[in-house]
């Protein structure tokens, strides 16, 4: 008994040191930090979640973006169609795959009997990053949270990631396209298929032939699912 006094004193006295030299390296900034963060409250459903994101300030990017890019389609739809984040001109429009690269999305996507109205897009990050950004893993970490609240709200039954790095951060692998596409993973209990970002058919048209093979993939197991 005497023993663990003696032990849980020494404890104490080493945990008082350890505050104390924070308080002398970071002042009150410390226990700032120690304060719990005010939870976000409960969203109830997609617009006002919209609301929050706009209006979002959680990382650098809220400084250099133009517009925030939430996502657009039927919220309630049975297809979630997720990219990576905003390029220049989502960024200046404020909404999805425009210009080139939203064409041949519509493109593909018809296809496969879908159109842009009955399935929803998004990206990970909701704001473009400066042209070079280097490590875009700590943005993606704190705006995924956002993305999680629209898959609870949209409820898909199946996701569509579209190119490698959207499919490593979702899948949180490093394994490369080629070893990704082609089978049906699963994220938070839907199923997911991988394919080619439209952007990069657009530079490399020779994967186009494995993105179809992708997309059909795509129609049949959704068929499946929504039998
Ligand atoms: S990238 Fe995401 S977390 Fe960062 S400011 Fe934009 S919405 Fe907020």
């Amino acid at each position: 008994m005497h023993h663990q006094q003696a032990e849980l004193n020494t404890l104490l006295e080493q945990t008082k040191q350890y505050l104390r030299q924070q308080v002398d390296l970071y002042g009150d900034d410390f226990f700032i930090s120690m304060k719990p963060e005010k939870p976000n409250p409960p969203v109830q459903n997609i617009n006002s979640l919209e609301q929050t994101v706009k209006n979002c300030q959680k990382c650098s990017l809220f400084a250099t973006r133009r517009n925030v890019v939430f996502g657009s389609g039927d919220p309630h739809a049975k297809l979630l169609i997720i990219s990576r984040m905003p390029d220049k001109l989502e960024d200046a429009k404020g909404a999805p795959f425009t210009g080139e690269v939203g064409e041949l999305l519509d493109k593909i996507l018809g296809a496969i009997q879908f159109s842009r109205d009955e399935v929803y897009i998004t990206h990970i990050l909701k704001c473009k990053p400066p042209e070079i950004t280097e490590n875009l893993k700590q943005y993606y970490s704190v705006c995924k949270e956002y993305l999680w609240q629209q898959i609870a709200l949209i409820r898909p039954r199946i996701i569509l990631a579209l190119g490698q790095q959207t499919a490593q951060v979702l899948l949180e692998v490093d394994d490369p396209i080629s070893q990704l596409r082609g089978k049906v993973h699963q994220l938070k209990g839907i199923d997911l298929i991988v394919t080619y970002h439209p952007a990069t058919l657009i530079k490399q048209p020779e994967f186009k032939r494995a993105a179809w093979e992708d997309v059909k993939l795509l129609r049949q197991r959704y068929d499946t699912l929504l039998k």
